[in-house]
């Protein structure tokens, strides 16, 4: 048992990761989450008699999502029952379709259908990306706040094999010719909110992730992982605050000591956790002159991940086919570009879509689907204004949905709808800049060069989630919670050895 105090500012997957396992050990853990719901980017819309995933709809590696629970004393598939995704996704090429199969014999006869001559490439991706993973895992899971941690022996045994000086689009080349097929190996720079060509070459391990662990969906949307981990941490006797917003985290002598809610009411505990998104909290949730690294004049000069333009479309009918689609603009470099780059609309995006009607009955009544459409789009920084160009953007995308995917009458079977761009992602969301996938994941902002999971601005205040390391998405954002609660651990043991008194009141 421990008698140590946490809050946890922000219920998305890192502060509710964090929460359940800290509470699981016996800590008073309470989270105040501003919103009406728990799951922050990973909660739900609900249309009517439709709910639909908010963000995540992959879940990748669910063995994480079983580590944390088990840790947590717990058994996941008492909370969730996961579906394995497979096909794991149809990608459009134009008139060109590729499905990507996890199972290796499946997927080398797809790929030698579709782009012929390339399939001995997927069995040297597997061989060689598995044996990077395998090398990177340490650096994912283990703490970057100190420059002695890259003395550690595992990081040096990984630092050949992380292809830091390399983009992925450029890894990825040496696996195959067809610029398609390694398009569908380099597209998952976009989890990152990043492009191919800029993307650290680490990141192949992303694709690599997809094809040796799988995809999967929890019955409910991947959403529910967000609901089960909040039910674990009631269990635990852990509290949670829905639209209960945190205003300024109290400080004492350098130190955190408690948060100022919104209505004025003042909390204290022994560690804070910060969950909400990084460059938001920093502009907002600090007393002016307490932050020197992270002033919002510095905050300014980072450089933040795409934004993305959501539609969740409720149907009175369903389309069979697949439950991920992705449809590449023709010339997707452009696009990716345009994203980044010169921060402009295109006026051919990529456009992803998900159907988990075909897999799920549980998301819409009867014989009705809801469809979930997003493109990647510049991030706020661009000046675009949204509020003029949504609904134009949003006829762009359903003209691609009719000709390139198969959903000719889907205008005629819309019975509610909802857009979300990347200003309310700002609005309403709290996201700096709509930046959906947080600050970069460029090399001046990974590992040590991250904000770090022991916050450097303030003792007894921890960050966990996309913007501290390892970084954006949900396995890692998992990891760092893990980290973070090790790390409170950690500093408790030292706190015993020395007689310190944590806590101090204000
Ligand atoms: C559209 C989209 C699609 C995605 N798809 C995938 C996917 O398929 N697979 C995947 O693994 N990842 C995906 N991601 C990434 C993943 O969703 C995010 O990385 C993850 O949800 C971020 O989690 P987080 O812990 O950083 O917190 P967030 O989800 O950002 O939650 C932070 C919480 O803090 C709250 N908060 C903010 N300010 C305050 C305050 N002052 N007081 C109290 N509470 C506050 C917010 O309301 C929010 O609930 C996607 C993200 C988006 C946006």
């Amino acid at each position: 048992m421990n008698s140590r105090s946490v809050i946890v500012v922000g219920a998305g997957p890192g502060g509710l990761t964090a929460a359940m396992l800290l509470a699981s050990q016996g800590r008073k853990v309470s989270v105040f989450e501003k919103l009406t719901e728990v799951g922050g980017r990973n909660s739900s819309v609900t249309l009517g008699k439709y709910r639909f995933d908010r963000g995540p709809t992959f879940l990748n590696m669910p063995h994480i999502l079983e580590e944390v629970f088990h840790e947590a004393g717990r058994n996941v598939h008492d909370y969730l029952t996961l579906r394995s995704i497979d096909p794991m996704y149809r990608l459009v090429f134009g008139d060109v379709e590729f499905q990507a199969h996890r199972d290796r014999d499946q997927m080398v006869e797809q790929i030698e259908k579709v782009f012929p001559g390339d399939g001995p490439g997927y069995d040297r991706f597997m061989r060689e990306e598995g044996i990077k993973f395998k090398a990177m895992s340490p650096i994912l899971q283990n703490k970057h706040d100190s420059v002695l941690d890259y003395l550690r022996p595992q990081f040096l045994r990984a630092l050949p094999k992380m292809t830091l000086t390399k983009s992925l689009y450029s890894c990825l080349s040496s696996y195959f010719k067809d610029e398609r097929l390694r398009l569908a190996f380099t597209f998952q720079a976009k989890y990152l909110g990043m492009s191919p060509w800029d993307c650290p070459g680490a990141f192949t391990i992303l694709s690599y992730m997809e094809h040796a662990y799988g995809i999967y969906h929890p019955v409910g949307g991947v959403s529910e992982v967000s609901r089960a981990m909040a039910r674990v941490i009631e269990e635990y006797g852990g509290e949670i605050h829905t639209g209960c917003g945190v205003k300024r985290v109290l400080m004492k002598s350098g130190r955190a000591v408690g948060v100022e809610l919104d209505d004025g009411t003042r909390q204290y505990a022994d560690e804070i956790i910060l969950n909400a998104d990084f460059a938001g909290a920093m502009n907002r949730l600090f007393e002016p002159g307490v932050l020197r690294k992270y002033t919002s004049e510095k905050l300014k000069k980072k450089s933040y991940s795409c934004s993305t333009f959501m539609i969740y479309l409720a149907l009175d009918k369903i389309y069979e086919g697949s439950h991920h689609t992705i449809l590449f603009a023709d010339d997707y470099r452009r696009n990716v570009d345009e994203i980044s780059k010169n921060k402009i609309l295109s006026a051919d995006p990529s456009i992803y879509v998900q159907n988990p009607a075909v897999t799920d009955p549980t998301l819409a009544p009867p014989g009705c689907s809801g469809l979930y459409v997003l493109a990647p789009v510049p991030n706020n920084t661009s000046g675009i204004d949204w509020d003029r160009e949504k609904e134009g953007f949003r006829a762009l995308m359903l003209r691609k949905l009719k000709k390139q995917a198969g959903f000719e009458d889907i205008e005629s079977h819309i019975v509610e709808e909802k857009i979300i761009t990347p200003l309310d992602w700002e609005r309403e969301h709290h996201v700096y800049e709509g930046a959906t996938f947080n600050l970069s994941h460029n090399l001046s902002q990974m590992m040590y060069l991250r904000p770090h999971n022991r916050f450097e601005e303030a003792t007894g205040c921890w960050l966990v989630g996309g913007g501290t390391h390892p970084g954006s998405g949900l396995p890692t954002i998992m990891e760092s919670a893990r980290i973070t609660a090790r790390g409170i651990a950690a500093r408790e043991v030292c706190d015993s050895r020395i007689g310190h008194t944590a806590g101090v009141r204000g």
